[in-house]
């Protein structure tokens, strides 16, 4: 496990001020794993993920069986931040049964013809399941925002889009989180926070690596140019959603290896958490599980 102080320092605290520019995106920048050198660190990393998928496979199944709360867990970053790498790496620890991933792209028609809200609610966990979302309605207070002009085909009944139009998505996303949380659903928000100059090196990497090419899109060269109004809808959109309920944790993603094993903590710690147990056997299932074994051992072979 890591250190409690070391996630508790990613996770944003509702009501101080929230800045970006306080989270390095690299991982060697405090002084306890600047002793233990880059090696070490990593070698550390390495283990620290093995043993979390073990942690997190037990959460899990005690998660199943309790089918009390269900778990949601939400991923955003810029293109290229390790966002499906990640995903691929806390899944392969977890049981597929118990876990789905949904990734939310450009809305459909359909989609534009409701609420922001709408299409991510579809998609919420059943009790006793995981669910990952791969992008979420955040995109509407982040790529919308950084382009409003698309805001024109989500047919809203206003003309108006400034700072209180923001304020109330903000809102209603706080409202939606309340309402899981308050019903059994535990939200877990993470942001990859990857710098320009990583997201450079691995887009270069995609256009270099032959098996790599398929993974670069143009579009994701264009949204790059917007880098410092995507770093401001960011800010902004943590700062007014980081909640008590709904935390949102800023995991530096420039070393993939760390990114991934302090995924992997984050969630298997939160879980641990909701100090979850196997459901009791009363008396009476007691009772037929005894008859039961019974009848299978009467049984003429
Ligand atoms: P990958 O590139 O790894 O396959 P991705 O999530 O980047 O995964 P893409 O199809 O490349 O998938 O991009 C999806 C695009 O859809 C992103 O640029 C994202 O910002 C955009 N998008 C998601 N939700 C919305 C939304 N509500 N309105 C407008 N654009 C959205
Ligand atoms: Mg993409």
């Amino acid at each position: 496990m890591i250190r409690p102080e070391l996630l508790d320092r990613l996770r944003v605290k509702p009501g101080k001020k929230f800045r970006l520019k306080d989270h390095d995106p690299g991982w060697d920048q405090t002084e306890e794993l600047k002793v233990l050198g880059k090696e070490a660190v990593k070698e550390r990393a390495r283990e620290l993920m093995a043993e979390n998928l073990k942690d997190l496979a037990a959460a899990q199944d005690v998660l199943y069986a309790g089918d009390k709360y269900a778990v949601l867990i939400i991923f955003q970053a810029m293109d290229a931040a390790g966002k499906d790498g990640t995903i691929k790496h806390v899944m392969s620890g977890v049981n597929p049964q118990g876990c789905q991933v949904f990734s939310f792209k450009q809305p459909s028609k359909e989609d534009l013809d409701h609420t922001f809200l709408w299409r991510c609610g579809k998609c919420m966990p059943e009790r006793g399941r995981i669910g990952i979302f791969n992008r979420s309605y955040y995109e509407d207070v982040l790529v919308v925002k950084v382009h409003p002009q698309l805001l024109a085909g989500q047919g809203l009944p206003r003309e108006k889009f400034g700072k209180k139009f923001w304020a109330e998505r903000y809102d209603d996303i706080n409202a939606l989180e309340r309402h899981l949380v308050r019903n059994g659903t535990v939200v877990i928000k993470f942001f990859l926070n990857v710098s320009k100059a990583e997201q450079k090196r691995r887009f270069l990497e995609r256009l270099d690596v032959p098996e790599k090419n398929w993974k670069f899109s143009p579009a994701d060269l264009a949204e790059r140019a917007y880098w410092d109004d995507y770093m401001a809808a960011y800010e902004q959109a943590i700062a007014a959603t980081s909640t008590a309920d709904a935390p949102w944790y800023v995991i530096p993603a420039d070393h993939k290896w760390a990114a991934r094993a302090l995924v992997g903590d984050v969630i298997t710690t939160t879980i641990r958490n909701l100090d979850l147990t196997y459901p009791e056997v009363t008396p009476a299932k007691r009772e037929a599980l005894a008859e039961a074994k019974k009848k299978l051992l009467a049984e003429a072979d």
